[in-house]
Parts: C-alpha cells; structure tokens; sequence
C-alpha cells in the first residue's frame, strides 16, 4: 500500500512513505504558533510570565509580600494564614495575562513532569459562573496519582498522593495555564518526586557548609548550591523523524549505518548555526527568557545536528524546575519549526552522544567557597577545605554518584564517543593537584606555628588566573574548572536533581564529618587553624585515588581504576545496587534526604524503568526487522535472483555464470544475513519471555541487560550490512546521511 516518493523539502530530498508524509504535513499546520516576536529587549521582557518578587511586591499586600520575601530568602516556614491572599495577588495577575486555568506541576519519578488542568470558574449561586482561585487550591492537592511510579511505597487502593506549593520556586504562566511547581509526597509523607529529596539535601548542605564556613568566615549565615547546566541535543526534520519507528518509540535510532561523513572532519562545532535552527534557537530564549531563565549561550556541538544551550547558573531548586521547563519547551517549539527535538543521551551511534554538564559549586551569603582568592592564608584554607571535602564525597560515593546519573539510555553514552568513562574520578589540574600536594607534605615546623599569635601558613597564594587555566580534560567525568566542579556524566535526558541531590547530600556528610573530626581535636587544646589543617592533610591522602588527570578514555586508565578501588561496573542494574549499600543508606540517612524504605522503592522503579526500556527497544527492533527490512531485502534478493535467470536466458551457461558472479555473492551474503537476522529475532523473543517471568525487578533488569539488550548490538550489525547492499529507493528507513545534515 505504501508507495514511496522523492519529496523535495527545504531545498533537499526526503525519501519516506508518502502517507507518513501526510500525517507530517498536518502536524505542521496543527502545530501552534505562539512565539511572538517581543518588541522589547531581553532584559526588558525576562521574567514576564513569572510571578517573582517584582510581581509580589505589585499584587501582595506589604506585610504578605514581606512575609513571601522572608521564605524565599531565608528558608521560613510558609505560613498558610496568608495562602489566601497569595492566591488573590496570583489570580488577578494571572487573570491580567489571559490564564484562564491553573495547575500543579511536578517531577514524578518517571521522565518529565506532571500536570492535571483545572479551570478557575465555578459556579457563583446565581445561575452564572465566576473566576475563583483560592489559597487551598495554590498550597495543596489531591492528585489521584495511583498510576505514577512509587515503587510500591502507595498501593493502589491508597491512591492519594499529595501535591504541595514550592514557593521557593515560582508560580508561572504558560499560554492559558497558571503552573505552580509543587513537591509530590505520599499519603504516609514519602517522597514520590526527584524535589522533596532534592530540598532536603540542599537543606543539609546548607547546614553543614555553614557550619564549616564559619571557620573561616564567622559572619555566614547561609551557604547555597549553585547549578549552571548545559543542555546537549539533537534536532531531525519532523518527516523523517515520524518515518523511523525507532526514534519515535524510543528516542534513538536502533539500526542505521555510518554516514560516509559525520564527526571526523570537527566542522560543526562551533560552525555557524543553519538558519532553520537559528530561528529554532531564537524563539525557545524568547520563551525561556519570559519565564525567568536565564538563556545566555547557544552554539553546535561536535556531531552533525547537535547543539548545546546554557543558561547562567541559579540557585539549585530552581535551576532544576529551569532545566525541566526548558526541556519542554524545546520539545514543544522544535515540532513548530518542522524539527524534533531528541533529547536521548545516545540517538545516532558513531557520533557523540548528547549529556546534560552540571556546573556545580557552593556559595556563602557572602562570598564564594570554591574560589581561589590568594589574599589571606585563611581564605586558601578555605578553599582547601572545601575542594578535598568536595572529593572526600566523591570518592566515598563515586559508585553511588554513578548511579545518580545511570539509566538505560545514559549507559550507551558514557564510555562511548567523546563521553565521560563509566568511572568516576576528579581531573584537578596541575596547580590544584600541586597545592594539594603542598599542603599535604607541607612539614611539621610548619604546622606547629600555627596557633600562635600570628597564623602563618606556607601556603603560598593562588592566582586566580592560574586555577581558572586549567586546561579543560574533557575525557574527566568530575572536573574542576576553576570556581567550580563540573559534572560532565549527567545525561541530558536526566533530571538533574537526581545527580544534584546525591552530589549535595554527600558533600553535606563529609562536611559534617569533617566538622567532628575538627572539633574533636580542638576540645582537646588545639588550635582551630591547625586542626583543621591535620583533618585536611589526612583527608587528602585518603582521595588520593578519586584524583585522575589523565586520559579518562584510555584503556589503561579502566585497568588502573580497577587497582584503586574505584567502581568499575558498567551493568546499570547492578550499578542501582549502590543505592542500597549500608555507607549510602547511612549517608542518606544521616543528612535527613531519604530513609531506606525510600531508597529501595525507587530502586524497584529504577529497576523497572530499565526492564521497560530495554523491552520497548526489542519489541520495536523486532517488529522493524521482520516487518520493515526482512521483505524490502527479500524483495531485493528475488530481483538478484530474476536477473540472474535472465542472463542465463540470454547467455551461454559458461559466461552467464561469470557475468552473474558479483550478484550470486550478493545473494548468498543476503540470505546469511536474513538467516542470522530471523534466527537471532526469535532468540531475542524467547530470551524476553524467560525475563518476563522473573519475580524479582532486580533479577528481571539484569536478565534483560545480559540477554536481550547485547541481542540489540549483535542483530543490528546485520541490519546495518544489508544497508549498504540493498537497492537505496527499497531501503525503508531514512538513513543517518539524511537524518544528521540539516540545511
Ligand atoms: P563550557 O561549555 O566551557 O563548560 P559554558 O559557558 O557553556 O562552559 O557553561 C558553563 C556553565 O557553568 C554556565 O551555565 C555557567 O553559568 C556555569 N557556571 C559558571 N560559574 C559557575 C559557578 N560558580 N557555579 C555554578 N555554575 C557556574
Ligand atoms: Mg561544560
């Protein structure tokens, strides 16, 4: 029934089935235009559609627009006495913007966020209807959330979940809808969402940083966790994205083989944006910037159809809801342009894969903690003590804070090309990694100065300029880049508060620890500047195997990681286990972010997730096998066949044979590769029902990863053979040459 056609759009050829074409054509009138080109400047429209400090003071009362500045600021609790004339201030503002309807938005343990609609009207009593938005209905609700992922912590006869207001984080308009981000906590108050854990670490955090920071600082009050993220992905043309199955189910191309030309030349990098994607770009920062985040940088990246955009950073909590909304809206403007936006961490093999880099560092509300300001000694402490403390969670945690970031998807990028290594270690660069030496071998005379009268350390003061030039090992999954550490693991699919929440929660327990340790040796008459320097001497010699400068990619890094103790495992159901290892669950525990029970529910989702994942590959694959490529090639195959029975026809039996060589071979190289295809297909199946019937989530994650998935990689090559042997008109699929180059 499919006919297939050429079809010239934007200046080139597509070649893709002419009914899909037809469902394309009309998404294309469907989709909504709704970037309008704003007359004023960025500075002038940011923050437009946000309900921030500059609206509350407009639409709050005085003392209830204190009273929100005191929460927001400084962590107060939110007093629901004035919930309702919050929800006034909202109403009318939003009314003012044409909203006509509300929702609670937020991060439920699948992918994404969540949101269920409701109009402000309700009946007035007379007979007509009014707008009515009350503070029960900002600060919480009931979603009936009995089919989101809990991990069986809510059964689903005890539905309820319950949705409440995050006024740390803005409420926001979108289009006709007023969102309000909220936390998601079960009926008995366990954290269903990525936000409730997420807080409580940048709480604990908070906590324990100040405690230390005020070693060095007396006056601080707060410290803050900073995130700048760096999101990566794809853009594919709209009509050949809906003409591969694989990426519309899975996000990624399952079978595709190398285009002649991709990476190798590095000409897209930093190349010159096409204009079809710049004008993609401009419109999602008119959007971003209207909704409070802070666009600052967009560029290519380094494979073909491969771009990056990054805000400034923010404050964590906030960062994290900025990095989810803007993950939404490119999704959503990306149709408008005729594009899909691929947001998977690996959707193209042979070319780098797409991650999601989390900036990460600390602030007081004074100054910065991982800056280098070389004045005093006690600043270069400081940053000492904050930089080894850093690695101490890193290195005690380096398997969990793999997992943080391991999913189904992420696992084809990291150790792929261009992508961090599944290890986790910390590149420093040379003056750090040398001050870090000094201070350890720094000799005792030294030490025992400190504490008299004049503090003196040897330790000679850090030029900014140098620590900032530290040239940038891209091959580092943890990498300090001067006044921060840079998370390069992340996926950029992920949620970062996954990665984010782990990260803060383990700096907040080595900072505890090292608060005791430090205390401890001066309740016994030491003095604080020379205990604080032993407790760090001894914490650098114990990271000392977190610290890696080398080639992260090489093979000899993997043998040498394996020597040192660092979590080798590439298995993502195995690497899960590390949220159930006692120091984690201690860890978690310890800093009030999560308790077991939590723990081991979402490790059952994690588990889940994987399986699903990995199911939906297969079934697809299988389906694109047998039903797409196995009749195109037969197809092929039987016009080989004719056209060597036609040139018996015509020939004598002697030279038929040898003018028919070349497509006997193909024929039989054909039928080899169908063979193992079908074979393999229908092993795959079976391998799929006998991990089907496995109780244990775990068990069953591990049976998929070890039998059905290698299948995937094993199948594929044959696919991608008979690819570049098949008639290219039969060829059902749009190939990668297609799919990478837009212009
Ligand atoms: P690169 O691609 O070289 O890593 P970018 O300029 O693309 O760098 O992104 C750097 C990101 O790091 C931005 O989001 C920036 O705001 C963020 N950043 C800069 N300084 C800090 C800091 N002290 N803490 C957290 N994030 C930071
Ligand atoms: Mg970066």
């Amino acid at each position: 029934m499919l006919t297939f056609a050429v079809k010239k759009q934007y200046g080139y050829q597509i070649m893709a089935a002419r009914l899909r074409f037809k469902v394309v054509d009309d998404a294309f009138k469907r989709a909504p235009v709704y970037v309008e080109q704003p007359k004023e400047r960025p500075s002038e429209y940011f923050g437009k559609y946000v309900f921030n400090k500059q609206k509350m003071y407009k639409y709050l009362p005085a003392k209830v627009y204190k009273k929100m500045c005191d929460v927001i600021d400084n962590g107060a609790p939110f007093d629901r006495t004035i919930a309702d004339e919050v929800a006034q201030g909202i109403k009318t503002w939003a009314i003012e913007n044409g909203v006509t309807h509300y929702t609670h938005w937020f991060q439920p343990l699948t992918e994404g966020t969540a949101q269920k609609h409701d109009g402000f009207v309700e009946h007035d009593g007379k007979g007509g209807m009014v707008e009515e938005f009350e503070g029960k209905l900002l600060v919480q609700q009931e979603p009936d959330a009995s089919s989101f992922p809990s991990g069986g912590i809510r059964s689903t006869f005890e539905a309820r979940g319950y949705s409440a207001w995050d006024p740390t984080s803005p409420v926001f308009i979108i289009g006709d809808t007023l969102m309000i981000p909220t936390i998601f906590i079960s009926y008995t108050g366990e954290a269903l969402d990525y936000k409730v854990p997420l807080k409580k670490a940048l709480h604990a955090v908070d906590k324990a940083a100040t405690a230390v920071a005020q070693y060095f600082y007396p006056d601080v009050k707060k410290v803050i966790s900073n995130l700048g993220w760096e999101q990566e992905y794809f853009l594919v043309d709209e009509s050949l994205y809906v003409a591969r199955p694989d990426l519309v189910m899975t996000g990624r191309t399952l079978m595709g083989h190398d285009s002649a030309k991709n990476q190798q030349m590095d000409d897209h990098y930093f190349g010159s944006i096409p204009v079809r994607v710049e004008e993609f770009m401009k419109d999602i920062e008119i959007l971003a910037l209207q909704l409070g985040i802070p666009c600052k940088t967009r560029h290519n990246e380094v494979a073909p159809n491969q771009f990056e955009l990054a805000p400034i950073f923010e404050e964590t909590n906030l960062a994290v809801d900025h990095n989810m909304l803007m993950m939404s809206i490119m999704k959503n403007v990306a149709r408008k342009h005729g594009f899909r936006c691929l947001l998977h961490e690996k959707p193209f093999k042979g070319v780098n894969g797409s991650g999601k880099h989390n900036n990460w560092s600390l602030a007081t509300d004074t100054g910065k903690l991982l800056h280098a300001p070389g004045k005093t000694a006690m600043d270069n402490l400081r940053f000492v003590t904050f930089i080894v403390e850093t690695l101490k969670a890193v290195y005690d945690h380096n398997g969990l804070l793999k997992a943080s970031i391991m999913s189904a998807t992420n696992a084809h990028r990291l150790g792929a090309n261009e992508a961090p290594p599944a290890i986790i270690s910390s590149f420093l660069g040379k003056t750090v990694t040398d001050l870090l030496e000094h201070v350890e071998k720094a000799d005792d005379d030294n030490l025992s100065m400190v504490g008299k009268k004049a503090f003196k350390l040897d330790l000679p003061s850090i030029p900014e300029l140098l620590i900032d030039n530290t040239d940038r090992n891209r091959t580092s999954p943890f990498a300090f880049t001067g006044n921060r550490f840079e998370f390069r693991a992340v996926g950029s699919e992920a949620n970062c508060a996954s990665a984010m929440l782990l990260l803060n929660s383990a700096v907040a327990e080595a900072l505890i620890d090292f608060k005791t340790r430090v205390d401890a040796l001066m309740q016994k008459g030491e003095a604080k500047e020379s205990a604080i320097l032993k407790v760090v001497r001894e914490d650098i010699k114990h990271i000392k195997p977190i610290i890696f400068n080398g080639n992260g990619y090489s093979d000899e890094w993997k043998a040498e990681a394996a020597k040192r103790g660092l979590d080798c495992e590439t298995s993502a159901p195995l690497v899960f286990d590390n949220y159930l290892k006692e120091e984690s669950v201690r860890m978690f525990e310890k800093t009030h972010v999560m308790t077991r029970v939590e723990l081991e529910a979402r490790n059952e989702i994690k588990w889940e997730t994987y399986t699903k994942k990995i199911q939906i590959e297969s079934r697809i694959f299988g389906d694109l096998c047998l039903n797409h490529i196995i009749p195109v090639v037969t197809k092929y195959q039987s016009v080989l066949i004719e056209n060597v029975h036609k040139v018996q026809d015509i020939f004598p039996a002697e030279k038929a044979q040898k003018i028919s060589k070349e497509n006997l071979h193909l024929i039989e190289l054909i039928s080899d590769h169908e063979t193992f295809i079908i074979e393999n297909v229908e092993k795959m199946v079976e391998a799929r029902k006998v991990a089907n019937r496995i109780e244990s989530e775990r068990e069953k994650a591990i049976a998929y990863h070890d039998t059905v998935a290698p299948l995937l990689e094993e199948i594929r090559y044959h696919v991608d053979k008979l690819e570049t042997i098949v008639d290219d008109e039969a060829w059902p699929l749009p190939k990668y040459r297609e799919l990478l180059f837009i212009r």
